[in-house]
């Protein structure tokens, strides 16, 4: 926890957090972890974006009264997510969790996480609706499945299934396609292949991303927002591994 400024305004067990991060063995970096009312937009349940990504995330705000103190990620879980702290503790843990999972790639491998921003925001168009939700991307399953071996390390498998089982049975529940597709994941097996994956899940909509980027890149050039694709020099290399 040395290495965490922690911003706890639901007053998540410091042992629970401990634990979490004990098991999901972050890479080396001091992270801003937060848990508050502060917004995530569109609903979110979290966010984790590393340091050097924030200025291209206008939209997310939660980070902004930190920016002046020292860390090299942020990870936070809105109100939504921690009020299952009360009620679905090892979803919970599973949410958290999950965004460590970005976290290492992040930390790790900076190139790879900004493929998968890149991709995600334009999948959608590039394969004229045949991908449309987030759960089918691999690096969010990826950390689905980082999130549930994390969670079972603290709860039983039957306590991670029955709370996903549950939550799949509330009517308005939004996310009942991501939840049944979760409760038969197989196990995690690591970060490694995630670029690989990426590639050869992108590679049938390359032309067109790689048009979208372009595109995207130009339009933005005219305005004075700035893009994630800044950062990338060759959009054609990001599909060599
Ligand atoms: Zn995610």
């Amino acid at each position: 926890m040395n290495k965490t400024i922690l911003i706890n305004h639901y007053k998540i067990e410091q042992n629970l957090i401990k634990k979490v991060l004990e098991i999901s063995k972050l890479p080396d970096g001091r992270m801003l972890l937060i848990f508050s009312d502060g917004y995530l937009f569109n609903g979110l349940l979290g966010c984790c974006i590393p340091r050097s990504l924030v200025k291209y995330e206008p939209s997310i705000g939660i980070f902004k009264p930190y920016l002046n103190e020292k860390w090299d990620y942020v990870v936070a879980l809105s109100k939504i997510a921690c009020d299952y702290r009360a009620t679905h503790e090892a979803y919970f843990v599973y949410l958290l969790a999950h965004e460590f999972g970005h976290a290492h790639v992040g930390i790790n491998d900076i190139t790879t996480h900004i493929f998968s921003c890149i991709m995600q925001s334009h999948i959608r168009e590039a394969s004229k609706d045949k991908i449309t939700q987030w759960h089918e991307l691999p690096h969010e399953k990826l950390f689905d499945q980082f999130g549930l071996l994390v969670a079972r390390s603290i709860f039983s498998n039957d306590q991670v299934y029955s709370e996903i089982k549950s939550l799949t049975e509330i009517p308005e529940c939004k996310d009942k396609e991501r939840l049944e597709v979760m409760l038969s994941l197989p196990p995690f097996k690591g970060f490694d292949s995630l670029r690989k994956e990426l590639i050869s899940f992108a590679l049938p909509y390359k032309d067109e991303l790689i048009r979208l980027w372009k595109k995207e890149r130009s339009d933005l050039s005219k305005s004075n927002i700035s893009s994630i694709l800044e950062l990338v020099n060759d959009v054609d290399e990001m599909f060599i591994h």
